[in-house]
């Protein structure tokens, strides 16, 4: 029987699934048990659009379909969490499977603190996250530093610390480091990311650790709750999944990555707080100058939440139609999630004007999480 905090290698027994999926398919045959045996009433996961670059959040409710989402998709950098809240807020009893990165946890676990989500209803697959690649700066850096055209790609990876690409007539890797130093490679906020390994979903999937003839072929699976451990068992009994013991040294190679990423997650925050602590409100103003007050910072905002509308119309200093608004609609966002923002990039991605909101809001968050902490105590993860 499995329990908290046990590990385990698993790979799909289904040879199609096997084949399909990222690391050896354990995350979509779970979905896809979990689904068959009423655990759950859907599965919410990601699969392929229109090609590589193109991710999209897909509702299944047949099992035969959950094949479809099996893989990763490193330029895969939506959030999760506001499609969740809207499948659960129209579908008022219905429990929901859903595969997880670190910040789309942490966007629902802020949810919920708003009662605006249910925990109780999800079953949460985590997938360990080293980041995730922008995909218009993918198809650049494609272009610009591998000198293959990205339309050419089938296939990519971010493994042993290089951004990798199959293409048709071969296979290149840069070194992450080298790309992130010309402004390349994973997006600002997933740099400064510190939540590589997502405990709080059920089960924490990913490839770190896994060696020996089971690497690419078998996840390694953290269990970090009672419903991860009973989906485990049940999917093992059932045929669906099959499990392996982990090695000594495997757990070792896990921790000491594990370690390694949150070091260069706080050589980056270091790196762009410091540039920033100079002149950082002259720099807000700056930059949000641009503004054309589109409202998709807020609209997809895991956090901005509710006061989106109210940032939407008149107030005492904000004036509706004003552009670039008054700095006070920035002030007042940044305010209202000053000790929530979860570093998740949806802001800054999703801005037409470029505008680095992320890091703003970020920057202030850790700011007053140092300030208070001690006496607080720290967030349930760390953001
Ligand atoms: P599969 O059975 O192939 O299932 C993969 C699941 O991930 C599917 O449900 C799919 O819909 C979902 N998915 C695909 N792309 C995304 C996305 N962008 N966002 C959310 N869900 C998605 N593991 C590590 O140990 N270290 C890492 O640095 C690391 N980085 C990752 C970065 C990203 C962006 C992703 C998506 C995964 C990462 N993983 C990492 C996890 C690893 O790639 C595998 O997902 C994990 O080992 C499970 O393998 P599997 O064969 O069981 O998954
Ligand atoms: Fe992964 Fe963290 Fe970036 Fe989310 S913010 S995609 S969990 S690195
Ligand atoms: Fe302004 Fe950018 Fe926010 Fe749109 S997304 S309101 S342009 S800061
Ligand atoms: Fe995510 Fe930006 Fe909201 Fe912070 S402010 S939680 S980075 S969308």
């Amino acid at each position: 029987m499995a329990a908290i905090g046990d590990t385990f290698y698993a790979w799909a027994a289904d040879a199609d699934v096997l084949k399909k999926g990222e690391c050896g398919g354990a995350i979509t045959a779970l979905q896809q048990y979990a689904l068959k045996s009423g655990m759950v009433d859907a599965v919410l996961a990601i699969r392929k659009g229109a090609d590589l670059y193109d991710a999209v959040p897909t509702l299944i409710t047949d099992p035969a379909e959950i094949a479809q989402t099996a893989g990763s998709l490193h330029c895969g950098t939506l959030l999760l969490s506001k499609v969740v809240k809207d499948y659960l807020d129209a579908n008022k009893t219905a429990r929901l499977g859903v595969t997880v990165k670190g910040c789309d946890t942490m966007g629902l676990i802020e949810l919920a603190r708003r009662d605006a989500v249910d925990m109780d209803r999800l079953l949460l697959l985590g997938v360990n996250c080293g980041g995730s690649v922008s995909p218009i700066l993918a198809r650049k850096m494609i272009r610009e530093k591998f000198e293959v055209d990205p339309d050419q790609v089938h296939k990519e990876e971010i493994d042993k610390g290089q951004f990798i690409i199959e293409y048709e007539g071969g296979h290149k890797g840069i070194k992450i480091d080298d790309l992130e130093d010309e402004g390349y490679g994973r997006r600002s906020n997933c740099r400064r990311c510190l939540y590589k390994v997502p405990r709080q979903a059920d089960l924490a999937c990913g490839n770190w650790g896994v060696i020996g003839e089971k690497a690419g072929n078998a996840t390694f699976v953290e269990v970090c709750s009672e419903k991860g451990a009973n989906l485990l068992d049940a999917a093992v009994a059932a045929g669906a999944v099959k499990t392996g013991a982990v090695p000594a040294k495997a757990l070792e190679i896990r921790g000491k990555v594990e370690g390694a990423m949150l070091g260069l997650g706080n050589k980056w925050r270091k790196k762009n707080f410091e540039a920033l602590a100079s002149d950082l409100w002259g720099t807000i103003a700056r930059e949000t100058g641009r503004c054309i007050k589109c409202y998709s910072c807020i609209e997809n905002c895991p956090v901005c939440f509710p006061v989106a509308e109210e940032l939407k119309g008149n107030s005492r200093m904000i004036t509706s139609g004003e552009v670039p608004p008054n700095p006070m609609f920035h002030l007042r966002r940044f305010a209202h999630i000053s000790d929530s923002c979860i570093n998740c990039g949806q802001c800054e991605e999703l801005c037409p004007m470029d505008i680095p909101l992320a890091l703003f809001s970020h920057a202030i968050r850790t700011e007053g999480d140092s300030a208070f902490e001690s006496k607080l105590g720290k967030a349930p993860y760390t953001n």
